[in-house]
């Protein structure tokens, strides 16, 4: 970059597109003279323009972690980041339907593929045409086999990509782009795995409970937390099966936490 960029926040970061002055043809070199504004922007790894995240997990192996997936939900929501789910290894068990099922009843896009088998990803790798794409879940769900799967042949000289990060010295602030075509890219990071999101207050988490959003009307009370006020439109969203109920009870338990640090916080 060229001299320093006057705030942080607009410091060149992975993801970003940018205006070059080229010094060097033959050697490729150049400065950057001007970052164009971010649609979306990750602090934390930092990373912008990342205009899809695909949270993986697995059947088995390890066995769905919902209360991390709806976490990751709410976070994504936040961020303004479209959220994929991907359920993997399907191979080992079909106990994946009802997960495949509420999530796409919220109106998601659920995934159910087996990375070990390429052709099962195609649907996922169509849906990474135009966009910046990040893999996000816990370790062993086989977001490294997905990535693969989805270059197939065309992997880049850097080789298996995600198990070079994996072993290597790499903390999580690593990010790289791969591209996949010209305007199809992933971010392979292993900082996405487990993030933190204590970015959103805990007043704002019905917000990023998307089938909660029409729901809230229902509510009596202007600033219903929908915990333990018994006129709330949430509460009868349950009863007339529009709203999960093992969903609802992961939004009470990440909204408790999402407290619990804001009272610590004084
Ligand atoms: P990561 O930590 O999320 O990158 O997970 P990996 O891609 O390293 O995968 C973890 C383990 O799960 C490896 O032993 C993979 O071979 C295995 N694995 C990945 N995808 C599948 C799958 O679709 N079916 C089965 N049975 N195993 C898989
Ligand atoms: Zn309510």
């Amino acid at each position: 970059a060229r001299g320093r960029f006057k705030k942080d926040e607009t410091t060149p970061v992975v993801g970003d597109f940018v205006e070059i002055e080229v010094i060097d043809e033959e050697k490729k070199e150049a400065v950057i003279e001007k970052i164009s504004e971010r649609k979306t922007y990750i602090k934390r790894p930092k990373v912008a323009n990342v205009s899809q995240i695909i949270l993986v997990l697995s059947i088995k192996d390890p066995k769905p972690d919902l209360l991390m997936l709806d976490k990751q939900l709410a976070y994504a929501e936040f961020l303004g980041i479209e959220p994929i789910i991907a359920i993997n290894k399907i191979d080992l068990s079909d106990e994946y339907k009802e997960i495949e099922e509420t999530y796409t009843k919220i109106g998601y896009k659920v995934y159910a593929v087996s990375a070990k088998e390429p052709k099962t990803v195609e649907k996922l790798k169509e849906s990474l045409k135009n966009n910046i794409s990040v893999l996000a879940g816990n370790s062993g769900v086989g977001k490294s086999t997905t990535i693969n799967a989805i270059f197939g042949n065309n992997i880049t000289q850097e080789g298996v990509i995600s198990e070079k990060n994996k072993r290597g010295k790499n903390t999580t602030t690593d990010v790289k782009l791969y591209e996949i075509d010209e305007n199809s890219y992933i971010v392979d990071t292993p900082g996405f795995s487990t993030f933190e999101i204590t970015e959103i207050e805990s007043k704002d988490l019905d917000k990023y409970f998307r089938e909660f959003a029409e729901q809230i009307e229902n509510c009596k009370y202007v600033g219903c937390t929908h915990i333990k006020e018994t006129e709330c439109g949430i509460k009868y969203a349950i009863e007339e099966g529009k709203i999960d109920k093992q969903r609802y009870e992961r939004f009470c338990k990440i909204y408790n936490e999402l407290k619990e640090r804001e009272e610590n916080r004084w």
